[in-house]
């Protein structure tokens, strides 16, 4: 062995304070072991009975069935293994040589001889294996909280924060399903801003986006927490009031109207006001979601043709 490699097993985490009695010892039960870039070293499905001192080279750690975890990476005067070496079970990661990589292979029982000698080795462990411990955790948590927000980033339009049609997609059946359980009437409206091309012609699109804004923030402010509010075009907007039955959806969509109407919007010079027009159809226990969006947009047809600004409720 050489000078470097054995100053680097002196400098080893695990053998800190060890007298060089000990060392010896351990040498002399040990063997070197060269890996080529991608040679697995440890596997979950084979039993693995080495502590393993990593003396140059790089290590990676794949946990098992999480694909989307971030892999660690080992490096030299660090080791692997040692979860296997307490517990006696298969390895709980896949461990790949990241580049030519050497290692010192350390037999269990030599290292638990070793741990029987020195109360030194036995800390060491114990602060390793609480270093492993914390890194997964971190690991776990940071995938964790990367899916939801992706999760999150996937149901929600970027421009207003109300969610998107994927979202609607998933959750209007579940509500309605929900709703005919329980026998109860739902409503669903939708809304389309009036001349809306003017908007965008007379200020730009961008003062456009800002009306949009505007609008999905009052809808948000006065719909209930259990209205489902979508955009689900451009500038139209869906709305299920679950457990709310027509007379009481026209007059909440008859409040929605009236408080757009009165909302003046202001964007670097641009002062205006917008309106909206809305489509009301009662939903059945029985009947498919396109039938009551197919009603509701004849009724919202029909509110564009009799002077827009106006809500009107499918027959
Ligand atoms: P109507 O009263 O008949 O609804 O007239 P309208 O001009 O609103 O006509 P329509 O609903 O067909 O037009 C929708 C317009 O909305 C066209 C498009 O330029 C604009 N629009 C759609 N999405 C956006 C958006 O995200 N931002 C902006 N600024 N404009 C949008
Ligand atoms: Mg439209
Ligand atoms: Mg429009």
């Amino acid at each position: 062995m050489n000078q470097q490699d054995r100053a680097l097993i002196e400098q080893n985490s695990l053998f800190a304070g060890m007298d060089f009695a000990a060392v010896e010892y351990m040498l002399e039960r040990s063997t070197l072991r060269d890996l080529a870039a991608g040679d697995k070293l440890l596997q979950p499905e084979l039993a693995n009975h080495h502590l393993f001192l990593i003396l140059d080279g790089e290590l990676r750690v794949n946990l098992i069935g999480q694909a989307t975890l971030e892999h660690a990476s080992l490096n030299a005067g660090e080791c692997a293994g040692e979860i296997s070496l307490v517990d006696g079970q298969n390895p709980s990661a896949l461990v790949v040589a990241a580049k030519p990589t050497r290692v010192l292979a350390v037999p269990h029982d030599t290292v638990w001889s070793l741990v029987d000698q020195s109360h030194e080795v036995a800390r060491n462990l114990l602060a390793i294996i609480a270093g492993r411990m914390r890194r997964d955790n971190s690991a776990l948590i940071s995938s964790h909280s990367k899916r939801a927000q992706y999760e999150h980033q996937a149901t929600v339009d970027t421009l207003t924060g109300v969610h998107n049609r994927r979202w609607m997609n998933e959750a209007f059946p579940r509500v309605l399903h929900r709703c005919a359980l329980d026998h109860t009437a739902s409503t669903l409206m939708v809304l389309d801003i009036d001349h809306f091309k003017r908007v965008n012609d007379s200020y730009g699109h961008l003062v456009g986006d800002v009306a949009l804004k505007a609008l999905a923030n009052i809808m948000q402010l006065n719909l209930r927490p259990h209205d489902l509010l979508v955009r689900y075009g451009g500038e139209e907007f869906a709305i299920l009031l679950p457990g709310t039955g027509a007379e009481e959806a026209h007059s909440i969509a008859e409040r929605l109207r009236t408080m757009v109407a009165a909302n003046e919007i202001n964007s670097g010079d641009a002062t205006f006001k917008i309106t909206v027009s809305i489509g009301i159809a009662a939903v059945h226990h029985e009947g498919k979601l396109e039938d009551f969006f197919g009603a509701a947009d004849q009724a919202l047809y029909r509110a564009k043709e009799n002077g827009r600004n106006r809500v009107e409720v499918a027959s």
